[in-house]
Formats: structure tokens, sequence, C-alpha cells
């Protein structure tokens, strides 16, 4: 992998989309018939391409918005319509337990809020990274976002050396006081917390 992707947080197993640059990918996945789940004339939802979890989606304005910091006040509506959808597809899953948010400095273009579900059984989690990219301060709840815009006019953005700190730092289960040493005993151990 090269360096920069590295740098920039690209996840393994990502290409370049036919488009273009990797970071675009979003925009053509939100075309992709395999992928989208519900869409109207707000928002896609689509499966994330490499989930993090059994169930990962990521919903995205159709309205080009590039991250967080590009969100203006007067789109705070857009985002909690962005929140209601994710709560409705989330109820159709009512055995799953999901949680819904940001990453406060993503790797891909276009705004994504992430829903995932919390059992984090997936063969594409591979890296501490991203463990701690859903599992820390890194991982902005979406209610939180939305009240920081309401309030502020503005997401307040996190800088590159804070991010570094949260996605280094070291693994401890989500579940309980155990902390691992490195991600396959992870990986074991959150096994015990599934129900199935
Ligand atoms: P982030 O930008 O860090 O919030 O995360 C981007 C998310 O997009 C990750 O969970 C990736 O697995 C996912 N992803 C990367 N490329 C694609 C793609 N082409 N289509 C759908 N999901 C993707
Ligand atoms: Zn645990």
């Amino acid at each position: 992998m090269a360096t920069a992707a590295v740098k920039s947080g690209k996840t393994s197993g990502q290409t370049s989309s036919k488009n273009g640059h990797w970071s675009k990918g979003l925009l053509a996945s939100m075309n992709d018939p395999n992928l989208i789940v519900e869409s109207d004339e707000h928002i896609v939802i689509i499966k994330d391409k490499y989930p993090k979890a059994r169930y990962h989606f990521l919903i995205l304005p159709r309205e080009k918005i590039p991250n967080l910091k590009s969100l203006k006040a007067n789109q705070v509506d857009l985002l909690q319509y962005m929140d209601e959808r994710a709560q409705l597809l989330g109820a159709r899953h009512p055995q799953v337990t999901f949680r819904y948010g940001y990453h406060a400095i993503p790797s891909m273009s276009q705004l994504h809020l992430h829903m995932i579900s919390q059992d984090f059984d997936s063969p594409c989690l591979k890296t501490k990274r991203h463990w701690n990219s859903f599992n820390t301060r890194y991982f902005l709840d979406s209610e939180d976002v939305i009240r920081c815009l309401k309030e502020r006019g503005t997401v307040i953005s996190m800088t590159p050396v804070a991010g570094e700190k949260l996605l280094e730092q070291p693994l401890r289960c989500h579940k309980c006081v155990y902390a691992p040493q490195n991600m396959p005993k992870l990986k074991q151990h959150l096994l015990k917390h599934i129900d199935n």
C-alpha cells in the first residue's frame, strides 16, 4: 500500500474507482445497484463495501457535501433527516444494536453517516486503526454532531495530531475492561459478547 494511502487512512482492499481517485469511491457507489439499500430525493443508503461489522451502512446526502467541515448552519435539517432515515432502517433490525456517527477525520470524500452494528464481527475489521476509529472519540455520535451544528453553526473539527493519537491508542474492548494486546485477541474476545 502506498505511504500516502496509509497516512490518509485508506482501508486495505480499497481500489481506485473507475471515476478516478479511490477517495471518490463513495460517489460511484451511490449509483451501484449492488450496494444501494434505499434512496429518495435527499439521501442514498448504501452497504459499506468493506463492512467492519455484520451490519454496516453509510447514509449519504445527494447534495455534494465533501465533509463535516464544509457543513453550514442551514444544513441541520439535512443532517437530522439522514439520522432519521438511519434510525428507521435500524428499527427494521430490532435484534441488532447500532451506533450512528461520523469519523472525525474521514478518508473518503462526500459526507457519510456510518450506521454500524456493535458486534464488530467482520473479516474486514483488521487493524487497530479500524477498531479505534469506531470505538474512541474519533467516532462522533450523530446526535452530538447535529447538536454542535445547531448550536455553533459549524462542526468543530479534530486536528490530525489528535486524530492520530486516538487511532493509535491501546486496544480496549467496547463492552468490558479487557485490554487485548493485539487485534486477533480482541476479535476472539468479541465473540463472547455476541448472542447470535
Ligand atoms: P471514513 O471515510 O473513514 O468515514 O470511512 C469510509 C468508509 O467507506 C469505510 O467504512 C470503507 O469501508 C467504506 N468504503 C470505502 N470505499 C468504498 C466504496 N467504494 N463503496 C462503499 N464503501 C466504501
Ligand atoms: Zn469485552
